[in-house]
């Protein structure tokens, strides 16, 4: 029996069936639930996805939202570009597409922030497209598979599994036959990957394709696929300030490209600045300051060491001169609301908790 057809016929029986975005053709619920997906954990997307449902139920609420609405609720799952595009895709849906998603892989793949593997996604679980998918689970399934040699995150890698995976797509007779064939196929490979072959300790044994896998029949399962070459991080330190006066911190909007893009933060100075220059930079003299303990915050490309400063602003400079157009006096109570880069979140959640922002 061909691979496509042994992963369908297992995903009918020993597959996830109970996901929140799942038993849906609604291709909003599908790109929203790919899209916070992408390089995060089932478990940790599940709240997400369904408080962002909740405020923005379909394609046009959510176009119609403003940033600082979208990135609230996504504000804490990281990866903020998903974010952006996502709002931008949404526009593009009801101003190019008259609010309807496209429903072909090559016309979703047009749009802001859906690439091939999601574009293939969406189409073969909304429409049944014959398309082939290529995330990280998968990647990991057809390297074992195949036996493929290289790093997977390598172009020649990639378009060598990429290939592979479209000539394993179930035919045109399969999907004829049984019109759920072709979704049932993508989600098996997702299942496959997340749940029997591991990084670690795959479980061929329960494997439906265990008979034609390359790595298990030559042992080199835990060998194969090759790890991702290591790179050292650069570090980078910065000073973060947490100004308050009367229960309210201040807060300055990001820039809508680069780290945290679109989301409130704290003012960030110099880590090499003394507490004095960097209270004067931001253009106020503090009843009193204390220096709090520097944490690590790792992103994928850098490694970003915060040391915080807490200091308490005279009422009359706080509320005039601190105030630009990106920043903004919110009062703690009004914090939950806001989208705040994670390590922001907790750095305030911890200092709330300990009556420090007063
Ligand atoms: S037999 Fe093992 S290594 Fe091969 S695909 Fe199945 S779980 Fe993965």
């Amino acid at each position: 029996m061909k691979l496509a057809n042994r992963v369908i016929a297992w995903q009918r029986t020993h597959g996830r069936h109970d996901l929140p975005w799942q038993n849906t053709r609604d291709p909003y619920r599908v790109w929203l639930s790919e899209i916070m997906l992408q390089q995060t954990q089932v478990s940790a997307v599940i709240e997400y996805y369904q408080r962002f449902l909740k405020h923005f139920p379909d394609v046009k609420q959510l176009a119609l939202a403003t940033p600082e609405a979208v990135m609230a609720q996504w504000a804490g799952l990281g990866y903020y570009a998903r974010a952006r595009n996502l709002h931008a895709c949404a526009k593009r849906v009801m101003t190019d597409w008259s609010g309807c998603f496209p429903q072909d892989a090559a016309s979703l793949a047009t749009l802001p922030g859906i690439g091939p593997s999601t574009a293939a996604a969406i189409a073969s679980f909304c429409f049944g497209e014959r398309a082939a998918i290529m995330d990280g689970n998968v990647k990991r399934v057809f390297a074992r598979y195949f036996a493929v040699e290289g790093d997977p995150s390598r172009r020649a890698t990639e378009m060598q599994l990429w290939q592979l995976a479209r000539q394993e797509l179930p035919s045109i007779k399969t999907c004829a036959t049984d019109v759920e064939a072709m979704a049932r196929y993508t989600q098996g490979q997702m299942d496959l990957g997340a749940t029997l072959c591991t990084r670690s300790r795959p479980r061929c044994t329960e494997c439906p394709i265990e008979k034609g896998c390359l790595a298990r029949r030559t042992g080199r399962t835990e060998e194969l696929p090759w790890p991702r070459e290591r790179k050292i991080l650069p570090e980078r330190t910065i000073g973060m300030m947490v100004a308050c006066q009367d229960s309210r911190v201040l807060l300055e909007l990001r820039p809508e490209t680069g780290i945290w893009g679109g989301l409130w933060s704290l003012p960030e100075f110099e880590a090499t600045d003394t507490a004095e220059h960097a209270c004067q930079t931001l253009g106020f003299q503090p009843k009193k300051v204390q220096k709090l303990s520097p944490f690590l915050h790792v992103f994928t490309h850098y490694r970003l060491t915060i040391t915080p400063l807490l200091a308490y602003a005279t009422a009359n400079r706080a509320s005039s001169d601190l105030t630009s157009s990106a920043r903004r006096w919110i009062h703690v109570e009004q914090l939950d609301a806001l989208g705040l880069p994670a390590p922001v979140r907790k750095l305030l959640d911890g200092l709330r908790a300990d009556q420090l922002l007063k």
